[in-house]
């Protein structure tokens, strides 16, 4: 058993939920943190509790740089080192641009984008002294190539590519690498507005001939977290050859 700790946000559901089932089985110690009603991450506490693992549960709103500080004014307070961030927190907003409203724009940055720098900047501090870190963001292959009706979140995932291949850059000498996963059509409540048969054509486009799993993505971030050190700055594109 080792002392690593992994920060993920939006761990309540999806991929955040695997990927803290992953690591706890793993025999890391958690930091969990979801948007709404922390009691839904109860089980992942009981399964930490029951490997003699730590883990903090937290309810925060990632998109608000005031609750993101802090939580880690409470996890500093605890004496507790993070080894590993999964940047995992994301909502999606399908729609025409021109049908968006300002709240709905700010909200998609904010929550996409603008918490991986608010996470970002606050972990950074304890990485730096101790000379060694990952950070994992989770991306989408919207942010490579755009996708029609989902502007604003195509917009927040290139953001979230550039800014970990220019974190990268700025932290290699540092010993703290940064990558991100950038994921085609998972199967998770992100896709559950799709009626059955727009699944079933979306499908029919991939590749794989599926939908990837919570599961399978968790198994990759848990392989990046694990990767060498010359292994940073990378969008890593997990999509059944979807684009
Ligand atoms: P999901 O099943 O909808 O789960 C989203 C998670 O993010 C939940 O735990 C949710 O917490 C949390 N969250 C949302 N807004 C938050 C906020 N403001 N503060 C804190 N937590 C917040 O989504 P998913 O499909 O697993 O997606 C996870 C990541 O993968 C996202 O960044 C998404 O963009 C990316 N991704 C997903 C797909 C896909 O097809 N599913 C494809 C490409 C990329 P609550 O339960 O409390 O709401």
């Amino acid at each position: 058993m080792h002392n690593k700790t992994v920060l993920i946000t939006g761990a309540s559901r999806g991929i955040g939920r695997s990927t803290a089932k992953k690591f706890i089985s793993e025999g890391y110690n958690v930091i969990i943190i979801c948007k709404n009603d922390i009691s839904r991450m109860n089980d992942l506490k009981q399964l930490a509790d029951t490997n003699n693992l730590i883990c903090l549960m937290y309810e925060c709103d990632v998109s608000s740089y005031e609750a993101v500080t802090n939580i880690f004014n409470d996890i500093h307070a605890k004496n507790i080192n993070i080894d590993i961030v999964v940047n995992n927190a994301g909502i999606s907003h399908v729609g025409l641009l021109q049908d968006m409203t300002v709240e709905e724009w700010n909200s998609t940055i904010n929550t996409n984008l603008s918490s991986v720098f608010y996470i970002c900047k606050n972990v950074i501090p304890g990485m730096l002294k101790k000379h060694n870190g990952k950070i994992i963001n989770i991306s989408s292959i919207w942010g490579i190539v755009g996708a029609s009706c989902e502007v604003a979140y195509s917009t927040t995932k290139g953001g979230v590519n550039l800014f970990t291949k220019a974190l990268a850059k700025e932290l290699a000498p540092s010993n703290i690498q940064v990558n991100a996963i950038a994921c085609g059509v998972i199967d998770t409540d992100m896709n559950s507005h799709l009626s059955n048969e727009d699944k079933q054509n979306l499908e029919a486009e991939i590749p794989t001939g599926r939908m990837g799993t919570p599961d399978e993505i968790a198994n990759i971030i848990y392989d990046i977290a694990n990767s060498g050190e010359y292994m940073t700055g990378q969008i890593i594109t997990v999509d059944g050859g979807f684009i």
